[in-house]
């Protein structure tokens, strides 16, 4: 029995490593290489922001292995091939002029700053409950890309993703990296019409369904104002409750 189970353990874990060997590299544009290769990244767009941000600024331990890992305060940052995902189902909402972006979760800071890189006329706010992760975003991007918090395109700020930002102009793309129990109405409410929410649904220790949500009009009814699609499981750590 316990043989057994050792074997089974070992094929998983051999698995484990072989996929994300898949797309390891030693540097960062390798990295952005075996992502393409792998058809994760598919757009120009997406390819030179994740060109133009070093995951070895926002993580110390194997930044250009394809899986997730500890940033601290019980927090992680997410696999590249996520934050591809990611940047690619929101392309279209970040690119348009002037674009307003929320990253709920900003945690080690990597992924609004590729944000901030797809679109030069873009504003994007990172919030993060986390006073130490606001605080460990700041530095990460104060390495190689303090011009975007200098030119106030980038604010990284203390702030509930179950709040949102309130008493600004609606957002064109708002992306949160952290499971939510429920859809945080607030953050329907924060969307431009046009826009879309990715968010990850779902209860910790159960499958969690990425979704996204496109707002379409103002309708007090909620199926006519808002577009939803499942995109895929995923296992993201919670969107927590600040009581
Ligand atoms: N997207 C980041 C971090 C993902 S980890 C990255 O890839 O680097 C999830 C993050 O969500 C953590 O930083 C955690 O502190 C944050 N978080 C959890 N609950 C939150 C909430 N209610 N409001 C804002 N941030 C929250």
């Amino acid at each position: 029995m316990f043989i057994n189970l050792l074997i089974v353990s070992l094929l998983v874990l051999s698995v484990v490593v072989a996929m994300a060997w898949r797309s390891s590299s030693n540097s960062n544009s390798g990295l952005v290489e075996q992502l393409k290769r792998n058809d994760i990244i598919k757009s120009a767009v997406v390819e030179q922001a994740m060109l133009l941000t070093d995951r070895g600024n926002y993580v110390y331990y194997y930044p250009y292995l394809d899986a997730p890992q500890l940033i601290g305060f019980d927090a992680t940052i997410s696999a590249p091939h996520m934050h591809a995902y990611a940047l690619t189902v929101l392309q279209d909402v970040i690119t348009v002029p002037n674009a307003k972006i929320l990253d709920i979760g900003v945690g080690s800071g990597y992924l609004a700053v590729c944000m901030a890189k797809m679109n030069p006329s873009a504003k994007v706010y990172g919030i993060d409950i986390v006073p130490g992760l606001v605080h460990l975003a700041l530095k990460n991007v104060m390495k190689r890309d303090a011009d975007l918090l200098n030119s106030g395109r980038l604010v990284i700020r203390e702030g509930d993703g179950w709040v949102g930002i309130e008493g600004e102009d609606k957002f064109n793309a708002i992306h949160v990296g952290a499971a939510a129990e429920s859809l945080p109405k607030p953050l329907l409410t924060q969307l431009a019409i046009g826009g879309k929410l990715v968010i990850p649904v779902g209860q910790q220790g159960e499958i969690q369904t990425l979704v996204e949500v496109k707002k379409m009009s103002d309708d007090d009814d909620f199926d006519k104002a808002y577009q939803v699609k499942n995109l895929l499981s995923v296992q993201y750590v919670p969107l927590v409750k600040d009581n």
